[in-house]
């Protein structure tokens, strides 16, 4: 996975499902997101249509927690790539990320340490 295609928190949104059907336009795919994350959250399974997003730097539709998220325009704010770079890693803007997303602080660990 090349740095470049990894956002401020440390997920990459082109290996996101939702990103995924929402590029392609398929409900199919939406449907199949909406189930794996009702299981994977134990949480109701979204309707389909609100199952949309555009990625994390666009202008575009988000959804979920990127939505609302502030990690973007913190680490923007500071003029940072991503938050590997920052002082203040990890903070508590990435608690979310960080439990949910293992691989997420695994890449964000590896900038930390100067490893990429
Ligand atoms: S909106 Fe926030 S949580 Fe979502 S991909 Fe971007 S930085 Fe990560
Ligand atoms: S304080 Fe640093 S680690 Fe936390 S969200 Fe902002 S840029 Fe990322």
């Amino acid at each position: 996975m090349a740095e470049k295609e990894m956002v401020y928190c440390g997920l990459v949104c082109a290996e996101c499902g939702a990103y995924i059907a929402t590029m392609k336009n398929d409900d199919k795919l939406r449907q199949a997101q909406a189930e794996k994350w009702a299981r994977q959250y134990n949480i109701p399974v979204m309707k389909t249509s609100d199952v949309n997003c555009t990625g994390c730097d666009s202008q575009g539709v988000k959804m979920g927690h990127c939505a609302t998220c502030q990690i973007r325009t913190c680490a923007k704010e500071k003029g940072l790539k991503n938050c590997g770079y920052c002082v203040d890693y990890p903070c508590a803007q990435l608690e979310f990320v960080i439990k949910h997303y293992p691989v997420a602080r695994k890449r964000l660990n590896n900038i930390k340490k100067g490893k990429k």
